[in-house]
């Protein structure tokens, strides 16, 4: 029978490797990213346009969203089921007060062993001690661009670019590593300042991965002309730095490594448009609202606050979501037909609900 072995012997790695819980497609749930709130203190307009999330934007309340208690549930089951990797997202994670607490919890989780944060890092500086002691691994930081002006329009003007550097900073002195730097490129926007952002970051240890731009969500106006794709990226740092390639770290990982070849550190590539990675994709995104979605531009999910809130324990929790997982095959990236009208139409979910 595909899929299911047997349940929550998550700390001894052989019974660990016979709970793999796999898909319809045999890729193993192994990744979970839990979106711990669905605001920012940034306005990226390929995620959070400033025109549609205004002022007067209803977010979700604080009852809407599930508490720290349940999504620790959530990530216990899952740890059962498979999952070894937890990543904290947003919305901006780093605005949820009680994060350390969080963080000590999921740290504790049998089998987990990389627990990551993907921010914005303008609240990282004063934060990260607190979030190493309590047990986070690394963290991964959105910084589209170093030019001034670009960087203000990218974030929606919202943005301190010092702020963001001291963040880094404060993650390194933490020990929150390795650092990987995430770049979303869009042509004509900020491609023009990727190499002087790679230059910035030769020789200190963060990897700067660059992500090709996406149909994520339903707002960003996507259109495949504003995608630079991966290999073009790749041939002009090629020009400047030869750059080799080096494997992955492990089966599923997003990104396409390259090392320097003059010794200066590594670079990523994430192409999820030119070269998709459906494959191998063992990642599972849950909502600050507790519905959970198995791929990033799902139109649809499973609402799990409700039958957390009506009492499920965790055996309940874990049938529902390895029933989820047995069904999945999403492939979206294999199949996007950006000249296809209808795919433009998909309601997809939004990225600032799910996190990136
Ligand atoms: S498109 Fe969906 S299935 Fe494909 S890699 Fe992205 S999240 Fe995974």
């Amino acid at each position: 029978m595909h899929g299911m072995t047997s349940h929550s012997k998550a700390d001894d790695p052989i019974s660990r490797e016979s709970t793999r819980t796999l898909d319809a497609l045999d890729r193993p749930l192994h990744d979970l990213r839990i979106s711990l709130l669905d605001r920012c203190n940034f306005r990226c307009p390929y995620c959070m346009p400033e025109t549609e999330f205004h002022a007067d934007y209803e977010f979700l309340t604080r009852a809407q969203r599930l508490t720290h208690d349940e999504m620790l549930m959530v990530a216990r089951v899952a740890s059962g089921l498979g999952v070894s990797k937890i990543r904290l997202t947003g919305g901006e994670p780093l605005l949820d007060k009680k994060l350390p607490e969080l963080v000590k919890g999921l740290s504790g989780l049998p089998g987990v062993d990389d627990l990551a944060l993907t921010t914005n890092a303008t609240l990282l500086a004063p934060l990260a001690g607190a979030l190493a002691d309590a047990g986070l691994h690394r963290v991964t930081i959105s910084l589209d661009s170093l030019d001034e002006d670009v960087f203000r329009t990218m974030s929606g003007g919202r943005g301190n670019l010092t702020t963001v550097l001291a963040g880094i900073e404060a993650a390194e002195k933490a020990g929150l590593s390795p650092i990987k730097i995430n770049v979303v490129v869009e042509r004509g926007v900020n491609d023009h300042t990727v190499l002087d952002l790679l230059e910035h970051f030769r020789g200190s240890g963060h990897i700067v991965r660059l992500i090709e731009f996406m149909d994520v969500g339903n707002r960003n106006g996507w259109r495949m002309e504003q995608v630079v794709p991966s290999r073009e990226l790749l041939e002009r740092v090629q020009e400047r730095w030869p750059v080799t390639p080096v494997g992955r770290n492990y089966p599923g990982e997003v990104a396409r490594r390259y090392a320097y070849v003059d010794g200066a550190g590594e670079i990523g590539f994430i192409s999820s448009v030119t070269e998709a990675f459906c494959g191998s994709c063992s990642r599972a995104r849950l909502s600050a609202d507790g519905v959970l979605y198995t791929c990033l531009f799902a139109t649809q999910g499973t609402d799990l606050r409700e039958p957390i809130r009506n009492g499920a324990d965790d055996d309940e929790l874990g049938d529902i979501l390895s029933r989820i997982w047995l069904q999945r095959a999403d492939r979206y990236s294999e199949l996007r037909r950006p000249d296809v009208a209808e795919h433009h139409a998909l309601s997809k979910v939004e990225m600032y609900r799910i996190g990136g």
